[in-house]
């Protein structure tokens, strides 16, 4: 598959399927190389009562750094990812990429205070995150749990299936239904 791309377990150096079938090792430090899918897709949940993801996002639209609690050493950057509210009106709410490899660094200062438990802040200092740049946020017309839960592509999505978490994987599939239902939504009210 031309999608398919290989990366090197030792210097995280990644190959193509072209360069892969002339030589199996990297160039770098000639470590054997292992495929990688190029882009993987992923959704990252929130819980507006313990994050007021609204509030940020309406004053910060462009990124967001997120806990990568789960899935760390397979998230990279160029990934995409769904933002997904749980709660009474669950749903997707952005889309965006990742544009940082995980990393444990301290929460940013703008996003402290849209945390309403300190206990969560401080897990930034246990675990990766990363930085989202959003593509799309669509607040004014979210794609709702009841439509994904009817949706053929949708219904077995890891958030529906086992919502507890932040970060969830997301088929090929699922990442095209999504996009397709947000781009032909048109804004509430
Ligand atoms: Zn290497």
């Amino acid at each position: 598959m031309g999608d398919l791309e290989y990366k090197c377990r030792r210097c995280g150096n990644v190959v193509s399927s072209q360069r892969y079938i002339s030589d199996r090792f990297c160039p770098h430090c000639g470590t054997f190389l292992s495929p990688r899918d190029r882009l993987r897709h992923w959704m990252f949940q929130f819980n507006s009562a313990m994050y007021a993801w609204f509030d940020w996002i309406k004053e910060n639209m462009e990124t967001e750094q997120w806990l990568t609690s789960r899935y760390a050493r397979r998230i990279c950057t160029g990934d995409k990812v769904v933002i997904w509210a749980s709660g009474e009106k669950a749903g997707v709410y952005a889309i965006g990429e990742i544009v940082t490899n995980p990393t444990k660094r301290p929460l940013n200062a703008e996003q402290e205070k849209y945390w309403t438990n300190k206990e969560d802040i401080l897990k930034f200092l246990e675990k990766p995150s990363v930085i989202i740049k959003y593509s799309k946020v669509v607040i004014d017309r979210p794609l709702l749990e009841d439509v994904c839960s009817k949706d053929p592509v949708l219904s077995d999505m890891a958030v529906l299936m086992q919502p507890q978490g932040t970060n969830f994987q997301l088929s090929n599939a699922q990442w095209h239904r999504i996009l397709e239902l947000i781009d032909s939504a048109r804004p509430r009210g």
